[in-house]
Order: structure tokens, then C-alpha cells, then sequence
């Protein structure tokens, strides 16, 4: 493929912003996070002001942005004060829209309706709860602080904070969960009536505590096909309850996805603040140093907090594009990506998706091109086409 010029954003960017503090850690748990020291804390927030206010110097701003995502690790740690400051800094660097979507990921048992009224004053607009279980067994076995109740509290908590648009995170395949039990779950989380909900398959890591624990107390995840019959009953009954699919892993009320991510499968740009944070804009990936300390003393020196900044190759951006697009449900537009791209996608990749249409993994209608339900199941191996 011929280079490419940087090309215009289909639509504002967003801001990622990595809080790497827990209270504990969690015995399955592969994301960059560490346990929450108040002084780090203080030392990392002063550095995150830092990196945006740099981003803005640097000319890299000047974009319209419309989201801000505050992911973890668990940023219901930080202070509704610190919240403030990086949202402020994030505003003066950029130019954020008035009605941003602005989202703090949290973790049931740090809030209470004080504290969420006073994230809600700080600009937050969005909860999403890592809520993963709503049976008490399985909660013991992830090793998290929450108990079901705390949970159901956190979201009655957030409605009496004003927050009308929450999200809970479920976890299926659990170690001994059976299918009933996995749907004890949904039903609970509908029952809860958050706005929006992602349903994740736990990945038991080779080197994660979890799996020792999993060893000593002789429990098993259920076969491939029981995984298979969690998640299609799942997408079932929250459909019957009026939620809509619209990602692998996503369901929301109408109007209510998740405008942040929904960067990252539409081709979207986004700058990413933070240790171990990634970001894409114009073209080029950059991804911070992981360590938290690192990442500090990196900003306090006045150096760069990239530990990678790299072009992409047209075919790469075009093969990202088509990859993280296929996540949704509504798929990929191939005429309007081939256009963007300059590139006949059907006639690059053509010959190896059509052995997934004729299996029905995947459907074509006219220029759209979208996985079925069946397909959702062997997503990576459809996605494999594109890498
Ligand atoms: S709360 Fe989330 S980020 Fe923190 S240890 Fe548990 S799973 Fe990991």
C-alpha cells in the first residue's frame, strides 16, 4: 500500500487516563495496577497534570476531544479533588466538548453516595462498576473486597448521586460456575437496571495467583461448550430485558454505548495519559513506560513518558481499523473503509473471509460486513484475516 497522509478523525478524540492504585490485588488479575500508597498517589496525580499540560504545549491538543476515561487499576481511589484537577487540565489542554462523556471506572466498595456525589461534581458523567459477580461464592474466589449487597448499594448509591448512566462489568466462566449460575449473575445485574453492561470471559493467566487457589480448592472451569452457552444465554436474556448488543462484550440501553470505547472500534483517535497508557493519534502509537514509579520520575525530569512511539504502516492501520471494527455488531462499512484506505478491502481479503460466511460465522449485507452471534464465539480466528 502506498504511504498514507495522516488522515482526518471520523469524529473528536478521546483522553484515556490510567490510575494504577488498588486497595488489594485481585488473584486473577493481568492489568498494570499496583497497591495504593497515599503518597505515590499525590506524586503520580502531580505527574499525570504534567504529561496533559505537556500534550497541550506540544500542539498535539487542538482537537476537539468528547471523552475522558479514568481506567485502572481502581480510580474510585482517587480523591473527587484530584478527579478535579485532572479533569480541569485535561480541558485547559484540550478543547473538550461541553457534554463530554466523562467516565470513572469504580470499584463497589470504595464509594459511598458522598463520595460519588462529589465525583459527580467534579465533572464525572459516567460510573462503570467492577461489579464481576453477584454470588457471594464466587466473589470470595476472585478475591474481591465487594459483597453482592455492596454492589447493589454502590448503584443505588450512584442513582442518589444523579449518575443516570452507570455500567456494571460481569465475568463469566468463573472457576466452578456452572451455566444457572453464571445467569444468577445477569439476572442480578438486570435487576440492578444499570445502563449499560460488559460481560467479560475470565482468562486465567499461567502465572496468576488464581490459579493456584484454583488447584487447592479443586475448582474447574467449565468446559468450552458450558462458556459457549454462558455467553449466548447471557446476550438472550439481556436482549429480553431491552438492553442492545452492540460489541462482542457490550450491551447498552438505546443511546447509552459507551461513546469512549466505541473509539477504539471505529477507527478513533485517542491520546492515553498515564503510566503503561497507550494512545493513538494521526497515525502514530505511543505507549508510557508500565512502571508507576518510572513513570514519574520520567515527567519529573521533563522526559518523555513513551516507551514506544511508532508509525504505523498504512497496512497495519488498515488491518486495525478492520480488526477492531468487527467487534461491533453493526460491523465494518467495506466500501467506506476501502475508500478511507484507498484500498478494495473484499478484494484483499476476500478469498479468506469467505470460508467464514459459508460456515456462518460471518454475514455479509451489501457493503457490510459483521460477525453473526455464532461468529462472536471464534472472534479471534475470524479477526486472525486482518493481522
Ligand atoms: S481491582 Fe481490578 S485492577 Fe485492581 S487488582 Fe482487582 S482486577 Fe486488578
Amino acid at each position: 500500500m502506498a504511504p498514507l497522509e495522516p488522515l482526518e478523525p471520523l469524529e473528536p478524540r478521546g483522553v484515556y487516563i490510567h490510575i494504577p492504585f488498588c486497595s488489594a490485588i485481585c488473584n486473577y488479575c493481568n492489568f498494570n495496577r499496583g497497591l495504593f500508597d497515599p503518597l505515590q498517589k499525590s506524586r503520580y496525580v502531580n505527574a499525570l497534570l504534567g504529561e496533559i499540560a505537556r500534550a497541550g504545549e506540544a500542539g498535539r491538543a487542538g482537537r476537539a476531544a468528547d471523552t475522558i476515561y479514568f481506567g485502572g487499576g481502581t480510580p474510585s481511589l482517587l480523591d473527587p479533588a484530584d478527579v478535579t484537577r485532572i479533569i480541569s487540565a485535561c480541558r485547559e489542554a484540550f478543547d473538550v466538548s461541553s457534554d463530554a462523556e466523562i467516565t470513572l471506572e469504580a470499584n463497589p466498595e470504595t464509594v459511598d453516595e458522598v463520595r460519588l456525589s462529589a465525583f459527580r461534581t467534579a465533572g464525572v458523567n459516567r460510573l462503570s462498576f467492577g461489579v464481576q459477580s453477584f454470588r457471594e461464592p464466587e466473589l470470595r474466589r476472585l478475591s474481591r473486597l465487594h459483597s453482592a449487597d455492596r454492589a447493589r448499594q454502590a448503584l443505588a448509591d450512584a442513582r442518589g448521586a444523579g449518575f443516570d448512566n452507570v455500567s456494571l462489568d460481569l465475568m463469566m466462566w468463573l472457576p466452578g460456575q456452572n451455566v444457572s449460575e453464571w445467569l444468577e449473575s445477569v439476572d442480578a445485574g438486570i435487576a440492578a437496571a444499570p445502563e449499560h453492561l460488559s460481560l467479560y470471559l475470565l482468562e486465567v493467566y499461567p502465572n496468576a495467583p488464581l490459579k493456584e487457589d484454583m488447584a487447592r480448592g479443586k475448582w474447574s472451569q467449565a468446559p468450552d461448550d458450558d462458556a459457549a452457552a454462558m455467553y449466548l444465554a447471557a446476550m438472550d436474556r439481556l436482549e429480553a430485558a431491552g438492553y442492545e448488543q452492540y460489541e462482542i462484550s457490550n450491551v447498552a440501553r438505546p443511546g447509552r454505548r459507551c461513546r469512549h470505547n466505541m473509539k477504539y472500534w471505529r477507527d478513533g483517535e485517542w491520546f492515553g495519559f498515564g503510566c503503561g497508557a497507550h494512545g493513538t493519534i494521526a497515525g502514530v502509537r505511543r505507549k508510557n513506560v508500565a512502571g508507576t514509579d518510572d513513570y514519574i520520575e520520567r515527567i519529573v525530569r521533563g522526559e518523555s513518558a513513551a516507551a514506544e512511539s511508532r508509525r504505523l504502516s498504512p497496512t497495519e492501520r488498515l488491518g486495525d481499523a478492520l480488526f477492531m471494527g468487527l467487534r461491533l455488531v453493526d460491523g465494518i462499512d467495506l466500501e467506506e473503509t476501502g475508500r478511507r484506505y484507498g484500498v478494495d478491502v473484499w478484494q484483499r481479503y476476500g478469498t479468506e473471509l469467505e470460508p467464514f460466511i459459508a460456515a456462518g460465522m460471518l454475514k455479509r449485507n451489501g457493503s457490510r460486513l459483521a460477525l453473526t452471534r455464532q461468529g462472536m464465539l471464534v472472534a479471534n480466528e475470524v479477526m486472525t484475516v486482518f493481522v
